[in-house]
C-alpha cells in the first residue's frame, strides 16, 4: 500500500511523539483481567442458587507460548487493572511506532527516496555503548 504524500509529515510527527513519550511502565502487566463467578460445589453454600457465585478475579496472560491464569485478590484488583492498562497502552504504542516506521520506509509517490530508511545492520555500524 502506498503512503499518500500528505500523510508523511503527519507520520513523522507521530513517530517523533511516540519516541518522545514512549516509556515502559515499570510494573506493567500483560494479558487481561476478568471477573468470574465460580461455584464451590457445596450443596449448602449460597452459591448453589446465587448467580454471583463466589466472585473471583483473575489475570490471564501468555508466557513462552503457555497461557497462565493468576488469581487476583479483591483488594488488588484496582492496582492490577491499572498496570494491565499501562502494559496494554505500552504494547499498543510500540506496535504503532513500528508500523509508522514501516510506513515511512515506503517511497513517496514521486518515486524519490524513502524519507526514513533504517540502515541495514552490520557489525561495523553497531556503535559500542561503552567506548574505550
Ligand atoms: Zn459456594
Amino acid at each position: 500500500m502506498k503512503t499518500p504524500a500528505a500523510s508523511i509529515p503527519a507520520l513523522q510527527r507521530r513517530r517523533h511523539h511516540l519516541i518522545a513519550t514512549l516509556a515502559p511502565p515499570p510494573d506493567g502487566l500483560p494479558g487481561s483481567l476478568a471477573l468470574s463467578h465460580p461455584r464451590c460445589g457445596s450443596p449448602t453454600c449460597h452459591c448453589r442458587t446465587d448467580p454471583q457465585g463466589h466472585p473471583s478475579w483473575s489475570l490471564t496472560f501468555r508466557v513462552a507460548g503457555t497461557t497462565r491464569v493468576v488469581h487476583i485478590p479483591h483488594a488488588d484488583v484496582d492496582e492490577v487493572r491499572h498496570w494491565v492498562e499501562a502494559g496494554n497502552a505500552f504494547k499498543a504504542a510500540v506496535a504503532e511506532l513500528l508500523a509508522t516506521n514501516a510506513q515511512l520506509m515506503e517511497p513517496p509517490p514521486a518515486s524519490g527516496p524513502a524519507l526514513f530508511s533504517p540502515v541495514p545492520w552490520t557489525e561495523s555500524a553497531c556503535l559500542p555503548i561503552f567506548p574505550g
